[in-house]
């Protein structure tokens, strides 16, 4: 049996001080006497332990595993257990939303998460819930393979967001689940910086393929051979395994039922990106052509496409023009960037395949059964980027720093507000505890019309016209005076911007400067049709299959695909929508160092972590309310037994009036406030007495 010897304070409600120091130093002292959770109320703050801890096995799991949250102490399996529990006793849908910058231990986890689901359910060990309980956990591999890379930050990064459902019946067995993904960082497929690598796929592929393997999509052992992967220099991480990672996937792969046919498609996509990176263009006399048709042939046989058709696509584009079909060629540059915009895309359809792929095998199976008893509920688990502060920042943090505060955003209306809201309707005296309300930032970015999404997008219909600094002065036409956006020509005094093309938004987690280079073409994601066709021409079904949209006719004028910027607002509207029509459990991860270190805790870096999660403010409002309340009926079902009034029966009155009986013989009337409908405990510490009361009888 493991020990509990608290370090620190378990539940920062019950520290005698409330500011960001005293929270720090608990976090501090809790972190270096090995204990990495600390809860605020039903909050989970995690500290990266950066060491394999011992605190996950079945020991573990036996006793957190139908406890209530104070009974034990802070542990990430009591939240999992929790939100389990609530979607099994009261049948409610719940979610757990992990948040936190990259290399906090998000995915991690979310996936410690979903191993003490599994590790709790099918005790009858029914064959079908295990092979759903498999294909959830296998899952995992695959999409870290194609989504995950080696950053800066964390060697096993997550660059896209990730929303999973787990499905129950109505036994509270897993019967399948779904998974949302959010905004790849495709930019990564031609880009690193020095230190990072592509995603993983491309060197499992070719650290761990056989010979033969590699030889047909015929490829070099060699990551330095492909210009697309050897950019940031660093192909070989000490904390990466890629070959073993490379037969998990395959054996990922089978395992979810993905054919033959799409495992070898997948990789040859991968391979065939791989030769895209090295083709060159060299504009002898005013033609662009291929330096090295050997590639184009390499990458033709890969997709199975003609040759030709390959040249052709890199090389022109076909436009219709008043109905007339017109060929033109590429520039060098046109080419280059239409060649980086072919590899960007087919591996974001690749990735969107794949998780179609995971979909397929883990949907709910027996939907009929389930719907019978309808009790078929859900667990969402969202791991989604961080909020991010870079040197640079670019449309891509733009997204996703507007990613957080719509979470925060949902936080908010449901932490803060509901609580606040609570009391009012319970008739209990309460002090307004002020909180930043970030909506303002929110609509900053998304409002129709004057939002800066929508600013963009009207600047992306003029095509070729509007320049990236043309759509900075529109926004500074439409935002002047708004007191979350400036540039340097609105705030000409502001030392730290620095220059004519960037941007800052005052986010609720701190100022951000945005270049906007790159802003319009990011944006419009324009990938020519030319390539749409050439894949839709594919002999591989698998191949076609995933771009149907190249069946078009060139001449038909086609809707205007929406753009990156309002697609990724859309999934965020539905995410949000989604999350809030559920019980929410929160985990706050923190990085406790910039060194990967078990032993390092970095005062400042957690300090400003703290900060922009708003987990003082959390603090506040918890600790200014109450820890916990409870209908009088259920209360008085759980405890009666304590009381000589209220057991074995109370016949005195109702259940507020048995309550109160049973609150004023256990001396606790100084602790607790009777509201309209329930009961509000002040601190833990009376819970705790009441539990133990019960477990001495
Ligand atoms: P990103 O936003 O970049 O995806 P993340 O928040 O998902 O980052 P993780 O990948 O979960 O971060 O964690 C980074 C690394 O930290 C892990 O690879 C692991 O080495 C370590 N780590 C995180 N959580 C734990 C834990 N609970 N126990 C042991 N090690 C951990
Ligand atoms: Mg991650």
């Amino acid at each position: 049996m493991a020990s509990y010897e608290e370090v620190g304070i378990g539940d920062a409600v019950l520290l005698d001080e409330i500011s960001t120091s005293a929270f720090v130093d608990n976090l501090r002292l809790r972190f270096n006497g090995g204990k990495i959770y600390t809860y605020i109320g039903e909050v989970c703050v995690s500290v990266n332990p950066y060491r394999p801890v011992t605190f996950y096995g079945k020991d573990y799991v036996n006793q957190y595993k139908g406890r209530e949250i104070f009974e034990r102490p802070p542990h990430i399996f009591a939240i999992a257990d929790a939100s389990y529990k609530a979607m099994k006793r009261r049948g409610k849908d719940t979610c757990i939303v992990i948040s936190g910058e990259s290399g906090s231990g998000k995915t991690e986890a979310s996936k410690i998460i979903m191993r003490y689901i599994a590790a709790v359910t099918n005790v009858a060990g029914q064959q079908e819930v295990e092979r759903v309980k498999n294909v959830l956990l296998q899952s995992n591999s695959i999409l870290e393979a194609f989504g995950n890379a080696k950053t800066n930050r964390n060697d096993n990064s997550s660059r896209f967001g990730k929303y999973m459902d787990i499905n129950f019946d109505f036994k509270g067995d897993p019967v399948g689940g779904h998974v949302q993904n959010y905004l790849l960082e495709k930019s990564r497929v031609v880009l690193q910086q020095q230190g990072e690598r592509s995603f993983h796929s491309f060197y499992q592929v070719l650290f761990g393929a056989t010979d033969s393997e590699l030889s047909r999509l015929k490829l070099k052992r060699d990551v330095n051979s492909y210009h697309f992967i050897r950019q940031g220099g660093t192909p070989r991480v000490d904390s990466i395994a890629d070959k073993a990672d490379y037969k998990t996937c395959q054996q990922a792969f089978k395992t979810l039922g993905f054919t033959p046919e799409q495992i070898d498609a997948v990789w040859r996509i991968v391979g065939a990106i791989l030769h895209l990176g090295n083709i060159e263009f060299s504009s002898g006399g005013d033609e662009t052509q291929i330096q090295n048709p050997k590639v184009v042939k390499n990458i033709a046989e890969l997709l199975h496409v003609s040759p030709d058709e390959v040249r052709k696509a890199l090389c022109h584009r076909v436009i219709a023009a008043r109905g007339e079909v017109m060929e033109k060629r590429h520039t060098e540059s046109e080419a280059t960037f239409g060649r980086d915009a072919f590899a960007k895309a087919i591996y974001e359809r690749l990735f969107s395949f794949i998780v179609e792929g995971v979909n397929k095998a883990i949907e709910v199976r027996y939907e009929g059964l389930a719907a019978r008893y309808k009790y078929n509920t859900v667990i969402g688990v969202l791991d989604i980027y961080g909020f991010e502060i870079f040197e640079q920042n670019s449309f891509e943090q733009f997204c996703i720093n507007y990613c957080n505060e719509k979470l925060q955003q949902l936080f908010i209306e449901l932490v803060l507000k509901q609580e606040q809201e609570e009391y009012k309707r319970e008739g209990i005296a309460w002090q307004n505890i002020e909180y930043f309300n970030n909506q303002i930032i929110c609509d900053l970015v998304e409002q129709p019309h004057k939002g800066i999404i929508a600013i963009t997008d009207e600047a992306c219909l003029n095509v070729g016209k509007v320049t990236d600094q043309m759509l900075l002065e529109a926004m500074e036409n439409k935002l002047k005076g708004h007191n979350h956006f400036t540039t340097r020509k609105l705030s000409p005094m502001d030392k730290e911007l620095k220059h004519v093309e960037e941007f800052r938004i005052k986010h609720y987690a701190g100022d951000v400067v945005y270049s906007i280079k790159g802003f319009l073409e990011k944006n419009k994601d324009t990938l020519f049709q030319d390539f749409k066709r050439l894949m839709y021409s594919s002999s591989d079904p698998v191949i076609s299959d995933m771009w149907p949209e190249g069946a078009q006719d060139i001449t038909m004028t086609t809707k205007r695909p929406l753009t990156a910027g309002t697609l990724f607002k859309n999934s965020m509207v539905a995410l949000v929508k989604n999350l809030a029509s559920k019980e929410p459990y929160y985990i706050r991860c923190i990085k406790p160092n910039d060194q990967k270190s078990p032993v390092i805790f970095d005062q400042e870096r957690v300090v400003h972590q703290v900060n922009y999660l708003g987990l003082v403010e959390n603090l506040r409002v918890r600790r200014a309310g109450f820890a916990y309340r409870q209908s009088y009926d259920r209360f008085l079902r759980r405890y009666k037994m304590i009381s000589q009034y209220t057991w074995p029966n109370f016949h005195g009155g109702t259940d507020r009036e048995g309550t109160k009986i049973l609150v004023e013989e256990q001396g606790f009337t100084n602790d607790v406030k009777y509201g309209n409908t329930k009961l509000f405990i002040r601190s833990p510490q009376t819970l705790f007495a009441l539990e133990q009361g019960r477990a001495k009888l």
